[in-house]
């Protein structure tokens, strides 16, 4: 199996070893990703070689991300790999969530189902393993959260140090609370995400560091693998949509990509629709897609200077990602909506009355299915996939101000209660209680 790593520009296509420490193109600046000479295997043996190793207790076919090594095979050697078992997220319907949205029927793939509560898993135990390949000691990112918590325990459960940056005060104690228990290094830095980025890049060149933040090309090929276990779980049955939120847009490149080589490999006979879902206070892509098309195609991309939500896992103004995500877009004609913080506070409440919950980013994606259902984009039959990116106990503080009418968004405006379960305080009297219950 050749491995290799392409920059994406389409004019460029230069080629490198895919041992090269790159984040981006050396001749153009463009982003890179991995490419595979043949795969050498038929889908229908694919399908049953992974059904197979569902059976199997070995840690890699136990992995929801490695069973699926054979649409990744950028590694030689399968004991680099670090795995805590992650992946193999359920896909949850939710009628009460299809309701609000004004779908008949709405399935959830839950990432936070993962071992540090994230979809962040699936793309650093590809990280942590090149890292391993590589020989490297020390790993860095920089994080609005979820990738430092994923990235603390992949390095130290992989021998690696790792090293998190995190923008000072803008992060939720529970992500923090994890990069700390997590035994990484961490340094809170005064500036905003895109500032750190690129000081932390200064560092990774002088330091020697192995960067891990969602540029790196080996993240979002562990990635894919969360619509490969989708179309697995759905017997290769292809949704008609595929709505994520988007922040870095690192997600929904390495969900485009998936979806076109098991294509390609005759894995699934058509592409679903993919809609990207982004907070209106930090929505630089959705205003760029809105932009070309309000212009006939040629619009420059804006970077938003001061990027404001509550979902901090997408409050980002420059993401890396952008090139690969239009592509996504396009190739799948897919669409970008964006929701704002009562939109997104209230489908959260939405989805944790089903029992099933999720952070504040993840339920971006029903608010803007909401939106796009009213809007006559997605039709009310249609059969919709819903990706819940983080676990509800990621901001704790966030969903106790919503239900006790405290919550305020980043403009101090207050978001109000609509969907709010506040606790009662009662008296020790069971007969006042009993009165209150029936
Ligand atoms: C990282 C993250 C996102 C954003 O994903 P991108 O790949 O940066 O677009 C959304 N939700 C959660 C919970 C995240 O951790
Ligand atoms: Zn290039």
């Amino acid at each position: 199996m050749q491995a290799h790593l392409v920059c994406f520009e389409s004019t460029c296509r230069a080629q490198y070893d895919v041992r090269d420490v790159l984040y981006n193109c050396p001749k153009c600046g463009g982003l890179l990703e991995a490419a595979y000479g043949p795969i050498g295997a038929d889908a229908a043996s694919l399908k049953k070689l992974w059904r197979e190793r569902r059976m199997d207790n070995a840690p890699l076919e136990q992995s929801g991300v490695w069973r699926y090594r054979e649409l990744f095979p950028f590694l030689e050697d399968t004991k680099h790999v670090v795995t805590l078992r992650e992946g193999n997220t359920p896909l949850l319907p939710a009628p009460r969530a299809a309701a609000y949205g004004g779908l008949k029927a709405i399935t959830f793939k839950h990432q936070g189902f993962n071992p540090t509560g994230s979809f962040k898993d699936n793309g650093m135990t590809a990280g942590a393993a090149q890292a391993r390949l590589l020989g490297m000691k020390r790993v860095a990112c920089v994080s609005t959260g979820n990738t430092s918590a994923s990235m603390a325990a992949y390095a130290s459960a992989g021998g690696l140090e790792p090293l998190i940056f995190i923008p000072n005060g803008n992060i939720s104690y529970g992500k923090l609370a994890q990069a700390l228990e997590y035994g990484a290094k961490t340094f809170q830095v005064d500036a905003n995400f895109d500032q750190i980025l690129a000081l932390v890049r200064v560092l990774a060149e002088r330091l020697g560091i192995y960067l891990l933040n969602s540029i790196n090309p080996f993240r979002i090929e562990g990635q894919k693998s969360i619509v490969i276990e989708m179309m697995d779980q759905r017997d290769w049955k292809v949704p008609d949509w595929i709505v994520l939120p988007g922040g870095n847009l690192g997600n929904v490149s390495a969900f485009g990509k998936g979806l076109r080589e098991m294509l390609a490999l005759g894995l699934i006979d058509k592409l679903p629709r993919l809609a990207v879902i982004q907070a209106a206070g930090s929505s630089p892509f959705y205003e760029y897609m809105a932009s070309l098309s309000a212009s006939g195609g040629s619009a420059p991309f804006v970077a938003q200077g001061h990027p404001e939500t509550l979902a901090t896992a997408i409050k980002i103004g420059d993401p890396v990602s952008w090139p690969k995500a239009q592509f996504e877009i396009e190739t799948t004609r897919g669409v970008v909506e964006k929701a704002d913080e009562q939109e997104i506070a209230d489908a959260k409440a939405v989805i944790g009355a089903s029992g099933i919950g999720c952070e504040p980013a993840s339920a971006a994606t029903l608010a803007g299915i909401k939106k796009l259902v009213a809007a006559g984009v997605i039709d009310r039959d249609a059969d919709v996939v819903a990706v819940l990116t983080g676990n509800v106990l990621k901001d704790p503080d966030y969903i106790y101000r919503y239900h006790t009418g405290q919550l305020t968004g980043p403009d101090g405006a207050a978001i109000r209660a609509n969907f709010g379960n506040a606790p009662v305080v009662v008296p020790n009297d069971a007969d006042r209680i009993t009165a209150l219950i029936s």
